[in-house]
């Protein structure tokens, strides 16, 4: 088992840069795909949201491109497809952090930026691109790029990109980029809809890579959760927390919701930044911004604008509230404790989440256990969550019926 990056194949100038960026040792995935990446294969990976996929993916295209220096100046040589222009540039940021010892260059190609920015860039020699996949079907059919020279494409967050329909262009991107050697794709899960039927197509034999989310990296997030008795003990409790907590995230379920919960930490004083789905681009960024720099330190998300953006490192995550699905769970709970980090995970749990917070324990095999804030005792009980039991439900069912088939039988004989 490889522990340190010494043991992987990197260059010196590479193990510098990771030693500047603060890395003392490889993440699983790293450890898992950089060797596998290294040997020539085409990689098919998953790991939980904050495990250093980036670095998993950036650093044997680096070691790659160093491997197989280019002769002569020309296009890009490895091709990275993220889902959106925020994650574009975290990804070209982390490559051009791990190149900064080399002659590498990285670019970007993404939508909201003008075509004159670019324009020169294509003139000059790129090694690496990071790209959305709709902008650059656009520069392709342009014949502004070019990706013939593409030696490795790299598929970062492949199940948010079919979820956000982008599978069809990656299909016709795979097919531009037909001469190259290697592929990988990388993604939280492989469990969504159609991810494998999308990954038959693309990768050659990959060899299948799969972090344990309840390993290490996810270890160090404390998860608990809170009763409340109404909406109103809710909200309460929620600014008890934030008088504690440093930053934070907090899940609520629609737009809706986002505006009334804005509304009443407004009246309480507490200075937030928010993100909804179908918000112009530029007014998500600036939210996202002062988050990031700590103009504010509350933020409240929606799950639909929080996915596909990589939001920085936060204290505490707060589902105020609960998701509808265990995997939404873990995928909000990925934003807090990156790589080392700790973190809380706090839940607010209405009577009716009851069956959903154990639903999430049963997913996860961790104990979430029951807290409470001095003075904010829930009055009501814990609601008993039955376990349904087929048998009995089968039974009842057989016995209702047989009652109806008898009811019937009664009816006509008195007509
Ligand atoms: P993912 O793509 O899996 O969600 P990222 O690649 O964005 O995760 O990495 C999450 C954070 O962890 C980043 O801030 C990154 O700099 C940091 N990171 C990556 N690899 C390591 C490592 N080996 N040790 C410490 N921090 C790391
Ligand atoms: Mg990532």
């Amino acid at each position: 088992m490889i522990r340190t990056f010494a043991e992987l194949d990197l260059d010196q100038n590479l193990i510098e840069a990771i030693e500047e960026m603060g890395f003392e040792r490889p993440t699983q995935i790293q450890a898992d795909a950089i060797p596998q990446a290294l040997d020539g294969k085409d990689v098919l990976a998953s790991a939980p949201t904050g495990t250093g996929k980036t670095a998993a993916f950036a650093l044997p295209a680096l070691q790659f491109l160093q491997d197989f220096p280019r002769k002569k100046a020309g296009p890009a040589r490895v091709l990275i497809l993220t889902p959106t222009r925020e994650l574009a540039m975290q990804v070209a940021d982390q490559t051009r952090a791990l190149a900064k010892n080399t002659n590498l260059n990285v670019f970007t190609i993404t939508g909201g930026v003008m075509y004159q920015d670019h324009a020169d860039i294509l003139a000059t020699t790129q090694d690496i691109v990071v790209a959305t996949p709709g902008r650059l079907m656009e520069y392709i059919e342009a014949e502004r790029f070019d990706c013939r020279a593409i030696e490795w494409l790299i598929l970062d967050e492949a199940d948010r990109m079919l979820d956000m329909g982008f599978g069809p262009v990656v299909d016709r991107l795979s097919a531009e980029c037909r001469w190259r050697k290697q592929t990988l794709l990388f993604s939280a899960t492989l469990e969504g809809r159609g991810v494998e039927g999308f990954t038959e197509d693309l990768l050659k034999n990959p060899v299948k890579l799969e972090a344990d989310p309840s390993r290490r990296e996810r270890k160090k997030i404390t998860q608990w959760y809170h009763r409340a008795d109404t909406a109103a003990h809710k909200l309460d409790l929620l600014k008890a927390i934030l008088t504690q907590a440093e930053r934070t995230i907090i899940f609520v379920k629609t737009r809706e919701r986002l505006a009334e919960l804005r509304g009443h930490l407004e009246s309480a004083q507490v200075v937030c930044a928010w993100i909804q789905g179908e918000m112009p681009q530029d007014r998500r960024n600036n939210a996202i911004t002062r988050f990031r720099d700590g103009d504010v330190n509350v933020l409240i998300a929606t799950d639909v604008a929080a996915r596909g953006i990589d939001l920085p490192d936060v204290s505490h995550v707060i589902n105020y509230d609960m998701p509808r699905t265990a995997d939404v769970y873990l995928h909000r709970i990925g934003r807090t404790a990156r790589a080392g980090k700790k973190g809380n995970a706090i839940s607010l749990v209405e009577a009716h989440d009851q069956s959903m917070i154990e639903r999430v324990m049963r997913y996860t095999k961790d104990e979430i256990k029951e807290r409470y804030v001095q003075g904010l005792r829930p009055n009501t009980k814990k609601p008993v969550i039955k376990k349904k039991n087929k048998k009995k439900v089968k039974a009842a069912a057989a016995t209702i019926s047989k009652k109806q088939a008898a009811l019937k039988k009664k009816k006509k004989k008195n007509k």
